[in-house]
């Protein structure tokens, strides 16, 4: 399935095709993961025959919504290897997912899809301004993570001198940023901000980091974080996306030029927006959660997958393949405080309108009867930490808890604290929610 690869740093054809191009190849593929699928994996063929649905019903893309959904459950159900597609001794690699909201599944891979995982990796590297000959400091964990072997492979294929830092020992990463002089990191969001102010609290200007791109992904941010994080480390803040199930990093990724959304690499995935709800397949543009088909993967085709993340889909601009919206959430992270849902980003919109505050922040949800009380806890940048006097940390409290109130519509206890009062995640994501309600049975 792999087709004839670009020359490290150059475009592939298909980024640049027509759209009837691009049609045309996803159809063919899709006919071919969906009767790999069915032909090879016994969970997927059960669910298929159940539904009444054959792989020769898949006549045009839009035959896609009527196949079955794939979802967590099913990977969990079939743990550890259920859904794998080519006998055993052909996968050459297995990774699991973090398990942010419950227990770890695990994906596998064959050589090929490997080998296209670097690809599409190196892909989005060069989509976010990376070139052969950078030197790239991967900071996402290594290890059952995908994040930093995905990195990895993607750099190296580039062309890239990779630096395979992996997460934590922020003094460290720090000490290698400044004697190796990369051009690219690739972190999460949050262990970005981590690492700068380690540059910040050793006097180190943002013009004095080697730093020109940044590749930030795994967990939400929003604009504010963006504009906070190129303002604290010099450089342009690019979004990348993925998921295990899927492949790992390197699903979509945001272009350089225009960092108007993430580029999702229609070529190897097929996305679709649903209503969560109903299941029913919304129009580009609207709002729902993103579901995802591969096309090419070999070892554990997924059709259908849920991802629970909210997003939308918008037209081709620097390539031509859709893009995607940056993700709100994903709806287990969705609060709904007394009616209103509400995202973790939204509130981190809110406290980075204050360039006094920082990045780093933590929402805790408790309830009280049968009332849901939200305490946000943000901190003063180190700049204006411990000088400003006791009324003005009390009128940022306020302002907020306003901007919260009017902008969002819920009512919020807000504790501004000193710099580094919050413990930082220096591996994986930060716990931006501490959600300390009954849960719901
Ligand atoms: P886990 O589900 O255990 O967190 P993964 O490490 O596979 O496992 O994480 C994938 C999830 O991370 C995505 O489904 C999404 O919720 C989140 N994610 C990844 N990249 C981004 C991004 N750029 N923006 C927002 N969320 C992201």
């Amino acid at each position: 399935m792999t087709a004839k690869q670009p020359k490290p740093g150059e475009l592939d054809p298909i980024e640049t095709a027509s759209r009837d191009e691009i049609a045309a190849l996803q159809l063919q593929r899709l006919q071919w993961s969906i009767s790999h699928a069915y032909n090879n994996v016994a969970h997927f063929r059960a669910k298929c025959d159940a539904k009444g649905v054959h792989p020769d019903d898949l006549k045009t893309l839009a035959d896609l919504s009527r196949f079955p959904f794939t979802t967590k459950l099913d990977l969990r159900d079939n743990y550890p290897f259920g859904l794998f597609a080519v006998p055993r001794d052909q996968v050459s690699r297995v990774h699991a997912s973090s398990g942010t909201t419950g227990q770890p599944i695990v994906v596998g891979y064959t050589r090929e899809d490997i080998d296209t995982w670097a690809n599409l990796m190196a892909r989005s590297i060069r989509a976010a301004g990376g070139r052969p000959g950078d030197i790239c400091h991967v900071a996402y964990g290594y290890g059952l993570f995908t994040g930093g072997l995905g990195a990895h492979y993607g750099a190296e294929r580039l062309g890239c001198l990779v630096v395979p830092m992996s997460g934590g020992q922020t003094e460290k990463q720090v000490q290698l940023i400044q004697d190796f002089k990369p051009s690219i990191i690739m972190v999460t969001p949050s262990y970005s901000l981590v690492i700068a102010e380690e540059f910040e609290r050793l006097g180190i200007a943002p013009e004095e980091i080697s730093l020109k791109i940044g590749i930030f992904g795994a967990e939400p941010w929003g604009q504010g974080m963006r504009r906070e994080i190129e303002k604290k480390l010099g450089l342009d803040a690019i979004d990348i996306y993925g998921l295990t199930e899927v492949m790992g990093p390197g699903v979509a990724c945001e272009c350089i030029e225009s960092k108007d959304g993430l580029v999702v690499w229609e070529d190897h995935f097929y996305p679709e927006i649903i209503n969560p709800e109903t299941g029913e397949v919304l129009p580009d543009g609207e709002q729902g959660e993103l579901v995802f088909t591969s096309l090419t993967k070999q070892a554990m085709p997924v059709i259908r997958y849920r991802t629970r993340d909210l997003t939308r889909l918008l037209p081709p601009t620097s390539r031509s393949f859709r893009r995607m919206d940056r993700i709100t959430g994903r709806s287990d992270d969705m609060l709904i405080i007394r009616g209103v849902n509400v995202f973790p980003t939204q509130i981190e919109e809110q406290i980075l309108r204050d360039k006094r505050l920082g990045g780093t922040y933590q929402i805790f949800v408790s309830r009280d009867g049968h009332l849901d009380n939200v305490e946000v806890r943000c901190e003063l940048q180190r700049e204006v930490s411990g000088t400003l006097p006791q009324s003005d940390v009390a009128a940022i409290g306020k302002e907020l808890q306003h901007h919260i109130k009017t902008i969002i519509g819920i009512s919020t206890h807000i504790t501004v604290l000193d710099h580094d009062s919050i413990p930082r995640t220096l591996t994986g994501k930060a716990r931006r929610l501490i959600d300390e309600r009954p849960k719901q049975i």
